[in-house]
């Protein structure tokens, strides 16, 4: 029996939230909560998480459920106590993956892209790659094999993932008395937070006592300046999501001896060569426009992001009813469009490429639904022709890639 999968309701729960916390900032008065290239970039990590979650949350399931049938230590029952123990253990389970995320590299590579946001609001929520969620899971194996029943596992995760979206806000200030057992936003805006007072600090994710327990805890006092103690300056997504690996290879090839090489990768970001970065982007990212400058037509990747948010949830809904050729459609389409709003809000020159792979994808995918695959090639010879009589990449780049300066 094939199932409708009811997470597909997320997504427009999470774009009201976003509405009412970014009219309730205009209405504070507070503008600054909000950034524009900010916010399309948090979206568009989120974006991809979700559609790629689709693809590989079966197997973590019947990752627990393999553990809990054939290595589980206890025979725990469901009641009410144990209920209490599991929101105990899985928030003790998430404040060490969280704690080991930013104080080893390989971890650190998947966890640095929740931090990059220099804007600390709902958006921010949204940031969480796949290979976090990988990682996670390494970790969450831990509660069926202690002997929690998988669908409690399950369902304790999803409880937590909607607290921790709730702690990614501004809006509410601090709370003191209730920061002596929860997490509030205020709490949780310090472990955002680059100044030195602040640095690894509050890493649970429902309760404050296991960081109080191991010296983690800090409360808000001066108010945070939000983001990386080096920013990365950059909003492209491929970037984003792999910069920090590549800085561990480069580590790692500069290192010699088993002993330097393995610091590259399982030691702490501390230590992390800082001139690394920047001779890494210089490398990938030559193109940049000047800082100054940011894009004029922002219609265009409201539209994308708009679509891609649209298809995300109505393939979420239907997914089990779909071919694996339209997942693969979908997929490839949807991450070719988040790369595409990254190099739009970087004004990279070759995006037009992008734009030409996008109609290829899209032209060749209903060919191969109307049973025509064999004239794929017509759609593209089309382009090249009109490529060739209008100059349309001149077109595009001057129509799409205009800018305007800030002052
Ligand atoms: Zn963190
Ligand atoms: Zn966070």
């Amino acid at each position: 029996m094939k199932n409708i999968n009811f997470l597909a309701f997320a997504m427009p729960a999470f774009f009201l939230f976003l509405f009412i916390e970014y009219k309730l900032a205009k209405r504070k008065k507070r503008p600054e909560i909000f950034n524009y290239e900010s916010s399309v970039s948090n979206i568009s990590i989120g974006i991809a998480e979700r559609l790629i979650n689709l693809f590989i949350a079966a197997s973590f399931y019947q990752l627990y459920y393999f553990i809990y049938d054939d290595y589980r230590i206890f025979d725990i029952p469901a009641n009410a106590l144990i209920w209490f123990a599991l929101i105990l253990a899985t928030d003790f389970v998430w404040y060490w993956y969280h704690r080991l995320g930013h104080e080893v590299n390989f971890f650190w590579a998947a966890h640095i892209v929740h931090h990059h946001s220099e804007e600390f609001n709902f958006t921010a929520a949204a940031r969480i790659t796949t290979f976090q969620a990988i990682i996670r899971t390494g970790f969450w194996c831990v509660l069926p094999l202690i002997g929690f029943h998988p669908t409690m596992v399950i369902t304790m995760l999803i409880v937590h993932g909607a607290y921790s979206f709730f702690t990614h806000t501004q809006l509410i200030g601090k709370i003191k008395w209730l920061e002596y057992i929860f997490v509030t936003p205020s709490v949780h805006g310090v472990h955002h937070a680059s100044d030195e007072k602040y640095l690894d600090k509050n890493y649970g994710d429902m309760f404050t006592f296991w960081d109080r327990l191991f010296g983690t805890f800090q409360t808000e006092e001066e108010k945070p300046k939000y983001g990386l103690t080096h920013p990365l300056k950059s909003y492209s997504f491929l970037w984003q999501h792999f910069h920090y690996y590549f800085e561990i290879y480069e580590l790692w090839k500069r290192s010699s001896g088993f002993k330097a090489r393995w610091k590259a990768v399982f030691g702490s970001p501390a230590d992390m060569d800082q001139d690394i970065r920047p001779i890494l982007e210089k490398r990938f990212l030559q193109d940049k426009a000047a800082p100054n400058q940011r894009l004029r037509f922002k219609n265009y990747l409201y539209i994308q992001l708009g679509i891609c948010t649209l298809i995300l949830t109505v393939f979420t809904y239907y997914f089990d009813y779909l071919e694996n050729y339209d997942k693969i459609f979908v997929l490839s389409l949807v991450i070719l469009t988040l790369i595409n709003c990254g190099a739009l809000l970087e004004q990279r020159k070759w995006i037009y490429y992008l734009e030409y792979a996008r109609l290829a994808m899209i032209s060749t995918y209903f060919l191969y639904e109307e049973d025509l695959i064999m004239f794929f090639f017509v759609p593209i010879a089309i382009m090249i022709f009109a490529e060739q009589l209008f100059s349309l990449s001149k077109i595009y780049q001057n129509t799409i890639l205009q800018l305007e300066t800030v002052e």
